[in-house]
């Protein structure tokens, strides 16, 4: 089975948005676990050109992602399209670290007034993960890395290596308990 592990960046300040903006998706960072072999595909980042608000200079600050690389992205209806012909989201189980991304799909979706790309299946790969190693302790995805001993690879914060460091994780969680944790659930709570 494959499964899609995505990360989104997305526009942000140090505290509430500015009057007249949201935080919008800038980045869907993503690729494919073959739960069969363990296999992780490169991951791929689909730049998204912010409709409703700005990249700050906190924002690049924080993801390395300035509004010049944003600028000629795709709209957030054209790279939903791309995540449904490329990576046929309607149809795989998807997984992200909380429940973070997924709700910002959402906003994202209700303000452009978008239908929701994905399927009704999401993992939430954090509370998958504290479930099976932390005794339902919760930790962020560098900390988990940590504690398995792996290094972060590529940079934090970015959806990309974001996408492929959790990747990594949810392969190591496999090869601990066995693919049965991702096919035999539809959702992870939490
Ligand atoms: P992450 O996947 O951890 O890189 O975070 C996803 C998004 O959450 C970022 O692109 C920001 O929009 C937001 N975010 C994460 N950390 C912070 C923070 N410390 N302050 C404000 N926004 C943040
Ligand atoms: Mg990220």
């Amino acid at each position: 089975m494959l499964i899609n592990i995505v990360d989104v960046e997305a526009t942000c300040w140090e505290g509430e948005p500015p009057p007249g903006q949201v935080n919008e998706i800038i980045e869907i960072g993503i690729c494919v676990l073959d739960t069969k072999t363990g296999a992780i595909t490169p991951p791929q980042s689909l730049m998204v050109r912010p409709e409703l608000s700005q990249v700050s200079p906190f924002c690049t600050e924080l993801t390395g992602i300035r509004a010049d690389d944003v600028s000629d992205g795709l709209l957030f209806s054209e790279a939903c399209s791309k995540l449904v012909t490329e990576f046929d989201v309607k149809n795989r189980i998807w997984l992200s670290w909380g429940d973070y991304d997924r709700k910002q799909f959402t906003r994202d979706c209700e303000h452009k007034q978008v239908g929701y790309p994905f399927g009704s299946e999401h993992i939430n790969g954090k509370a998958l993960h504290a479930q099976l190693t932390g005794r339902g302790k919760q930790m962020g995805m560098a900390r988990a890395l940590e504690a398995y001993g792996m290094r972060l690879e590529g940079r934090h914060h970015r959806g990309a290596d974001d996408a492929h460091n959790i990747a990594r994780i949810v392969a190591r969680l496999m090869a601990d308990h066995g693919p049965a944790i991702l096919g035999e659930r539809s959702s992870v709570a939490g």
